[in-house]
Order: C-alpha cells, then sequence, then structure tokens
C-alpha cells in the first residue's frame, strides 16, 4: 500500500535522530539548504499560497444570525481580500481543497506534502502558505513538520471569523502569513502557524478557545515570534540545522491510530473498540500526567506487548507526560508523549508506523526528537 518507507535525515538537533528503517522504494528527496539559491536582489520572494477552505475561507449563510459554511472562498478570492498583499511577495495561488478542517484527512495531507516538497524541489516558491481551517490546524503543522524536505518557511494560516463577518481577522493573518513565508529568518524552523500577529512552531501550537481570535497559544515554549505591519520578529534563534524528515505513503489512508480519552469510571471498551476496528496505534489521552483506571491500564499494557504502539498523552492541555513517573512506561511497555497533546502523538505514530518504527524503545526515542 506504502510508497517509500524510509525515514531519511537531515539530522535533527542532536545528530542521532535519522534511522533508516527499511530500503527505499523511491528515492528520497533531498533536502534544500541556505546554500538554494536565494532570489535575485531586487525581485521579491515567491510566496505561494495552497488553500485547503476553514473559517478563513467561509461566507455567511443566511437562515441564522451567527451560523456560516467554512470553505466557500477560493485562493484568489482571499489574496483579492488583502490590498498590498503582492508587495510582501510575488504569490501564486492553487487550491488544494475547500473544507472544513474538521473532515482533513490523509489524503489532503499527503496532497500537500507532495506539492510542497515539489515546489521547493524546483526550487519554484521561496515560501509556502497554506491557509486552513483552525479546528485541526495544528495536526496539518505537525504533519508538514515532518514531511517536508527543506528548510524554507511553511506557514499556515486560519481565522477565527468567516471573510464576510465584521471585522473578519483573515486578511490580516493571510497579511502576516505571507510576510512570515516571505522572511528568510523564517527558514530553519519547520512549519509554522500564524494568526492574531503571532508566529508560533508546529510542535508547541495548540487552539485553546473555542471562538476568540486570540485562541492559539504555545503551552509549555511560548510563541516563536510576532508580526506587525513593518516586520516579521522572532524571539528565538532558528535551528542551525536542517530537520529530520519521514518519507510519507504512495496514497491514503496512514496506519490506523486512534485516540482513547480517559475520565473517571473508565473501563477497556474504548481500548478494546480501537483493536478491534483495525488500530496499529493507540494514543491515551490519559488524565493529569497520562494516567488513566488500573483495567485501561491493563488492557493497554496487554496490547503494547501484542505489537500495538501505545503512546501516554495527556489531556490537560499542557505540561509534559513524564515516562516512568506516575505510570510505569518500562514495566507496561508504553510511550510517553512528553510534550506532544493527544491529537500530534497520534500523527507522529502514524508517521512512524509507515516507517516500520514501532519498538517501544525507538518509538520514544523518536517522542523526544525535536
Ligand atoms: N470547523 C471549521 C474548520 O476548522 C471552522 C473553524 C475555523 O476554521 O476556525 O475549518
Amino acid at each position: 500500500m506504502f510508497g517509500a518507507t524510509i525515514l531519511v535525515a537531515g539530522c535533527g538537533n542532536s545528530g542521532d535522530s535519522a534511522h533508516i528503517a527499511t530500503p527505499a522504494t523511491t528515492p528520497a528527496v533531498s533536502d534544500q539548504t541556505d546554500d538554494a539559491p536565494a532570489p535575485a536582489p531586487g525581485t521579491q520572494p515567491r510566496v505561494t499560497i495552497l488553500a485547503t477552505g476553514g473559517t478563513i475561507a467561509g461566507k455567511a449563510n443566511d437562515n441564522s444570525a451567527v451560523g456560516y459554511t467554512a470553505g466557500e472562498a477560493s485562493a484568489q478570492d482571499l489574496i483579492d481580500a488583502v490590498p498590498g498583499l503582492d508587495k510582501i511577495a510575488t504569490l501564486h495561488a492553487e487550491q488544494i481543497a475547500n473544507i472544513g478542517s474538521q473532515d482533513m484527512n490523509d489524503e489532503v495531507w499527503l496532497k500537500l506534502a507532495d506539492r510542497i516538497n515539489q515546489l521547493f524541489t524546483d526550487n519554484a516558491a521561496d515560501g509556502v502558505v497554506i491557509t486552513h481551517g483552525t479546528d485541526t490546524i495544528e495536526e496539518t503543522a505537525f504533519f508538514l513538520d515532518h514531511v517536508v524536505a527543506s528548510d524554507k518557511p511553511v506557514v499556515l494560516v486560519g481565522s477565527m471569523r468567516p471573510s464576510t463577518a465584521l471585522s473578519a481577522d483573515g486578511p490580516a493573518n493571510l497579511r502576516s502569513a505571507v510576510q512570515v513565508a516571505a522572511a528568510r529568518d523564517a527558514r530553519n524552523r519547520g512549519a509554522l502557524v500564524v494568526l492574531n500577529d503571532t508566529i508560533h512552531t508546529a510542535r508547541d501550537v495548540t487552539k485553546t478557545n473555542t471562538t476568540s481570535v486570540q485562541t492559539f497559544v504555545s503551552p509549555n515554549a511560548g510563541p516563536e515570534g510576532f508580526v506587525d505591519a513593518a516586520a516579521v520578529r522572532f524571539t528565538k534563534p532558528a535551528a542551525r540545522q536542517a530537520r529530520a524528515h519521514f518519507q510519507v505513503p504512495g496514497s491514503a489512508p496512514m496506519p490506523r491510530v486512534d485516540i482513547v480519552y480517559s475520565h473517571a469510571g473508565m473501563n477497556a471498551d474504548q481500548v478494546h473498540d480501537a483493536i478491534g476496528h483495525g488500530a496499529k496505534g493507540i494514543v491515551l489521552a490519559g488524565v493529569g500526567d497520562g494516567n488513566t483506571s488500573e483495567e485501561v491500564v491493563d488492557a493497554l499494557s496487554d496490547a503494547a506487548h501484542h505489537g500495538v504502539v501505545v503512546v501516554r498523552s495527556s489531556r490537560v492541555g499542557s505540561g509534559t507526560t513524564v515516562r516512568n513517573a506516575e505510570v510505569n512506561d518500562d514495566q507496561l511497555g508504553t510511550v510517553s508523549a512528553l510534550d506532544l497533546n493527544p491529537a500530534k502523538a497520534r500523527v507522529l505514530t502514524q508517521l512512524l508506523l509507515v516507517n516500520n518504527i514501532t519498538d517501544a524503545g525507538q518509538v520514544q526515542q523518536q517522542f523526544a526528537a525535536r
């Protein structure tokens, strides 16, 4: 079902995060570095906008005072709503999908990864902006963070208000995102999410409010920087080296990984159900430090000892799920998600399964690699 299943290395910061899982069946995409030709002096950076839908492309519907439909406006409509955007970068727009991000899926992810890698391999863009619904923007950003084989900026942007709303935030957010994608200092930071004048990394960012324009935060690390009308201002240094990236399958779906949400009075039915439906991985959205009831712990341990990759994360929303603290991972055969929330832990588990990395020790190493 899958194409290449090799994890290739742009070498992570530790320099040891490269693992060849199986022989490659298609050539790995080579990394681009700062040696890639910069735009000629006097010319603008080239930014490609890949539109996928979401509220930023949403329009009000007639039959509700508060209702709207996500994914209605085209990529060109979005550009047209931002006067002067073409003064920041030479723009090219493509419509990849037009969906609410609650419907985001492996197929669109693979399409995005393919298109972005192609654009950078061909040196057809200096940066990419992806317009996206905010509900799952952090998952798409995290996925692209691990599969784009270039140090050039990949910037995801959305809005909390539809394009037809009073004080729609989409146009300003799109302007900020293009500024970031056009900024040379945005290289080597992985995929970024930009909303409400703030820049976040894919690993750290999460949505925290259902409707407020100030919804995205990086609870464990703080923002990566800020954007104003004049400049993009990063508050942290970029990584010195290109990042490791994974090969992706040739076609969807990726292996099934389910999230099991823990709560008081929890039985093991969700775990058995996941396995019964063919899950190759299970992520626990645990209580507190990634914990759950005795019955569920037993079921998860049983699954782990029968080849299912079991990762403990937390439903709390911030902090680190600590290995071998409240729960003995060594004994149970489980992995701790560390600072990754359940949704992102699910994406990483899928990518590891694609690349045949299933040993709990190796999986743990990959969760620790930033
Ligand atoms: N549920 C929609 C989506 O994620 C709207 C949310 C948004 O874009 O802000 O696309």
